[in-house]
């Protein structure tokens, strides 16, 4: 293990209260003791206590770079389970990275992206599946998705991973003594008992696979597209959810020539919003292109939002859209409301049947965005979180894992089905164990980790 002394600004850089720089390794105190007084002027860093906080000032090359306060963790009991000191300064850019610039010329080396988390991965802080949960946790954007996050920083995937690990380990090793002591332990009705244990260990692993689903949404968020005809109000709605003015509002038709994207949040959903030029057939090319896209788009979205506008009669253009995405999921937006309308929900029942949400709103004014957020999150969400006690993965790698511990569960049961020797069952009952072991970080080659840990923000 490499403990040589890593330093990064932990704080984003930009013009706020404080911004902290943070260093690791065993030369952390050293280091910031060089560059580090009290009030008296003396350097008395080293003999802290550890979880200690306290005033002084970065003086460099004889130079004051700012007023701080400096806390001190001491190994082992740190994020890192290094030696941990971290510099609270002023929130300049220019005051943080002078800082910093201090502390490298004193010896410390600049961190990669994710450094202080990979340590205490490496450490033995933390398993795989709760570093992986700290950056969940950093880009969470709204309450159920850092609930989730939270979960896994506090190890609910780690449980029952490591659950699910000692059940099929237990069964490895009981083959194993069996087939080395056959006189003794007897494998007799075994098949039919791992049978049934199979079973069951695959559908546990399959229903955290398949919360995979929900957790994408829950990070990533729902491709969504606003269609609707020209002058219906997509761009309006669009600046509402974004509350930035995006797109160009206009009376006259056809204005959004192109695709307009944003990612908004809304409540407890997070929507990656394409608004479209109004679909409709045009002579003029540079209107085409935006046509065809907005079909485009309206093919890949996994939620449709088409708008009505109330203030005028269904036309045929309408009905053309709506035939382009009755298949899709849906909500129709009826759209105007302030106004004094001609249409309601029940004319646009009529051309519609199946499954899908009607919300009467306002563009304008907002109104109906509440009933909007709570449509989309029974449609995505709801009943994906049963108990609080459920368990959501948000990692294509965790969920891929996953698969292939499925995939080899699958193959004992098959083994079991065609009367195959038990040796057979032990190497798929390993290969699942191994794929367990990945998602929690056992056995994962440092080509992985280094990839793993290179995805997050600097100074974490
Ligand atoms: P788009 O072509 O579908 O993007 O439509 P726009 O967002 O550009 O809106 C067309 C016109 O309708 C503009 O004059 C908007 O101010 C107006 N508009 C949009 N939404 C509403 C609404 O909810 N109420 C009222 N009264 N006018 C709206």
């Amino acid at each position: 293990m490499n403990n040589d002394t890593i330093a990064g600004i932990a704080t984003a850089l930009s013009e706020s209260g404080i911004g902290i720089i943070r260093v690791s390794g065993d030369d952390a105190i050293k280091i910031v003791n060089s560059i580090f007084v009290n009030k008296k002027g003396e350097h008395t860093l080293a003999s802290f206590s550890s979880h200690t906080i306290h005033y002084g000032f970065i003086v460099f090359d004889g130079q004051e770079i700012d007023e701080v306060m400096v806390s001190v963790m001491k190994a082992p009991n740190s994020f890192t389970k290094e030696d941990v000191v971290e510099i609270n300064c002023h929130g300049g850019v220019f005051v943080c990275k002078s800082v910093l610039e201090a502390v490298l010329s004193s010896g410390a080396r600049l961190c990669e992206p994710g450094e202080f988390t990979k340590r205490a991965f490496l450490n033995g802080r933390i398993d795989l599946s709760k570093a992986e949960a700290v950056m969940d946790v950093i880009s969470s954007s709204n309450n159920s998705s850092l609930n989730n996050s939270l979960k896994h920083l506090n190890g609910n995937l780690y449980k029952k991973i490591k659950d699910l690990r000692d059940r099929l380990i237990y069964e490895i090793a009981f083959i194993e003594s069996a087939l080395d002591d056959p006189e003794h332990i007897s494998l007799e009705g075994y098949p039919q008992e791992l049978l049934e244990k199979c079973i069951e260990m695959k559908e546990e692993t399959d229903r955290l696979k398949e919360s995979f689903k929900t957790g994408k949404i829950l990070k990533d968020g729902i491709d969504t597209v606003i269609l609707g005809k020209p002058n219906v109000g997509k761009s309006s709605l669009l600046n509402m959810l974004s509350g930035e003015d995006r797109a160009i509002v206009t009376d006259i038709a056809g204005t959004t020539r192109d695709t307009i994207e944003e990612r908004v949040i809304l409540g407890d959903v997070v929507l990656n919003l394409t608004d479209t030029a109004g679909i409709r057939e045009s002579e003029d090319l540079v209107e085409n292109i935006g046509v065809n896209k907005a079909k485009d788009c309206a093919k890949k979205a996994e939620l449709v939002l088409l708008i009505i506008d109330s203030t005028t009669e269904i036309t045929d253009e309408d009905k053309e859209i709506i035939e382009l995405v009755k298949d899709k999921k849906l909500i129709v937006l009826i759209n105007k409301i302030d106004m004094p309308g001609i249409i309601r929900s029940e004319d646009v029942e009529k051309y519609l049947s199946g499954d899908y949400d009607i919300v009467e709103i306002s563009a304008k004014e907002g109104t109906g965005i509440r009933e909007l957020s709570q449509k989309i999150y029974n449609r995505f969400l709801s009943g994906s979180f049963k108990s609080d006690e459920e368990i959501v993965i948000t990692n294509l790698r965790q969920a891929e894992e996953l698969k292939t511990a499925s995939d080899s569960l699958n193959n004992v049961t098959n083994s079991i089905n065609m009367d195959l020797p038990e040796d057979f069952y032990s190497i798929d009952l390993m290969n699942a164990y191994a794929a367990l072991g990945r998602i929690i970080g056992e056995d994962v080659d440092d080509d992985l980790v280094n990839e793993i840990f290179s995805k997050f923000c600097m100074g974490k």
